[in-house]
């Protein structure tokens, strides 16, 4: 598949620790395979407990010299890795629908964004401003610095591998820090060609290493355990990044986590209908609906069900479905046979509690890891597919009749990572998005994410900000001091 790249280089069958390309460790190789037709995709090393330690020290080594550059030289550095990204985004595009099979339009728009993190904190480097605050005693004065937190781990999921890395990467590295990776065991290509586009910017050895391997939890603990690290940073489920805090909680350990959803979308009966349907097929297949921030649950009022379940219906059935490679697809496959048997449970879980399907239905006649995209209408709160996240192309339609009633079915949920509301009333919008717990709530739109936007969740959701002049906040401590002995004028 190499052969797909126009630069070669950026085809990496080895980890990358201290600016070296590590091909062999102890512990051999695991194997990739394309989720598209199954074949075998490449073979990689498999890190275990001494190449992660192996990693956080150069990342230590690397601290020192590396916070010492002034900011504008960091920006300049990461400036330059986001150019390349640019100049490389056919290539990191075809690496993303290899391994993760989102088509390939959509791994384009995907580059766009990760790359937009990384030209973003290049130029927030520079204004990491500290304070002067007012003393509370003669002869004395109060500044507060900001300092960078020092080694940093991120762990990121397969369902966007190169985005996840840049909202943490950039803003780490601009703030000072240095950082490893544990990529997805699934998707670490895109993150190795980051990794190389890194060392070509002149990013030095040390401040980005990316440890590959599938012994996940070996991996994990090392990095959670270990006093040099001060940071972990991870995106993925909300049932893995509280084992993670369980595990940081030795060492005391900064965290950020953005976790799990289980996004409502609200459609009044006063909404645009074009564009609540743009909204809803916006919010709900990017990705195969494989995304945190997909609209899980559809509440519709019950002037407009019928209508609008008839529209969302066609709009699905016209989806094209296929290999992420080929022109024109619009829904590729999913990640795993895991991920197609949970949809099969939600499925025959909502058809069991009276729901009714209006399109697609199940397994996809391409087979493997293809679901056809679907409506279910009659979802009611007790369905598992109204309590979990499906992850998936399925469209769960809730009917509802009061205002009242929807915030509070809306909230009715441990997450709250992204909600969506459709009308044509301000009013209205404001009271409902002031009412839903959730980080981000979408107006009119399904499309949210951007880098001058803070991302994150509440409750069971996350902790922390990534993008927008926050997110660098998570790379840095407050240090007050308190200067005494200067006399007054
Ligand atoms: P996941 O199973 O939690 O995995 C995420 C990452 O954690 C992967 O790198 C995984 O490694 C690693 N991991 C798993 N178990 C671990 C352990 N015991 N110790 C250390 N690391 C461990 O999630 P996923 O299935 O990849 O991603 C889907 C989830 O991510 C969904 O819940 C989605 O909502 C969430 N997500 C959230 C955001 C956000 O910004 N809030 C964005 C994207 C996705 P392996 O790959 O080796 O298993």
């Amino acid at each position: 598949m190499k052969h797909l790249l126009k630069d070669a280089g950026l085809w990496r069958e080895a980890a990358l620790i201290d600016g070296s390309w590590v091909d062999e460790t102890p512990h051999g190789r695991y194997e990739l395979r394309n989720p598209a037709n199954g074949e075998p995709l490449v073979q990689l090393p498999r890190c275990k407990e001494a190449e992660t330690i192996q990693a956080i020290e150069a990342a230590d080594r690397a601290f020192g010299p590396w916070r010492k550059k002034t900011a504008k030289e960091r920006g300049e550095i990461v400036r330059r890795w986001y150019e390349l990204i640019v100049e490389h985004k056919d290539d990191l595009a075809t690496l993303i629908t290899l391994e993760e099979g989102k088509p390939i339009a959509e791994a384009r728009g995907e580059i766009d964004y990760a790359a937009s993190f990384v030209q973003w904190f290049s130029e927030e480097a520079k204004r990491v401003y500290g304070e002067m605050i007012p003393a509370t005693k003669d002869r004395q004065r109060i500044i507060a610095l900001k300092q960078p937190v020092g080694v940093c781990a991120a762990i990121t999921p397969w369902n966007f591998p190169a985005a996840m890395i840049t909202r943490k990467a950039a803003p780490a590295l601009a703030a000072g820090c240095t950082m490893v990776v544990k990529p997805a065991s699934q998707t670490p290509m895109t993150a190795l060609a980051l990794g190389e586009l890194a060392l070509r910017a002149g990013i030095p050895a040390g401040v980005l290493s990316v440890v590959t391997g599938n012994d996940t939890r070996v991996i994990g603990s090392t990095l959670t355990s270990h006093e040099l690290v001060r940071k972990i940073t991870f995106t993925g489920s909300t049932e893995v990044g509280r084992v993670l805090l369980q595990q940081s909680a030795a060492t005391i350990k900064k965290c950020s986590m953005e976790l799990g959803g289980n996004a409502p979308l609200v459609i009044f009966d006063d909404a645009d209908l074009d564009i609540a349907v743009e909204g809803v097929m916006n919010a709900k297949y990017r990705n195969s609906g494989q995304s945190c921030i997909a609209a899980n649950r559809i509440f519709v009022q019950a002037g407009i069900y019928d209508a609008l379940a008839e529209r969302l219906a066609e709009a699905t059935q016209e989806l094209r479905v296929g290999n992420g490679l080929e022109d024109g697809v619009q829904v590729g496959p999913l990640i795993d046979a895991a991920a197609v048997e949970k949809l099969e449970e939600h499925l025959s879980n909502a058809l069991a509690g009276g729901a009714q399907i209006l399109a697609g239905g199940g397994r996809h006649p391409l087979g493997g890891t293809f679901f056809e995209p679907t409506v279910v209408s009659g979802v009611t709160r007790e369905m598992t597919i109204a309590r979990e996240e499906s992850f998936g192309p399925i469209m769960p339609l809730v009917r509802f009749e009061a205002d009242e009633q929807v915030i509070a079915l809306a909230n009715d949920t441990v997450f709250g990572l992204a909600a969506y509301v459709f009308s044509r009333d301000a009013a209205r919008l404001w009271r409902a998005a002031e009412a839903i717990e959730a980080g981000m709530v979408g107006i009119n739109t399904g499309l949210i994410s951007n880098e001058a936007a803070p991302f994150g969740g509440i409750k069971q959701s996350g902790l922390g900000r990534e993008g927008s002049r926050h997110g660098i906040d998570e790379y840095v401590e407050i240090k007050y001091l308190c200067w005494n002995g200067l006399d007054a004028v």
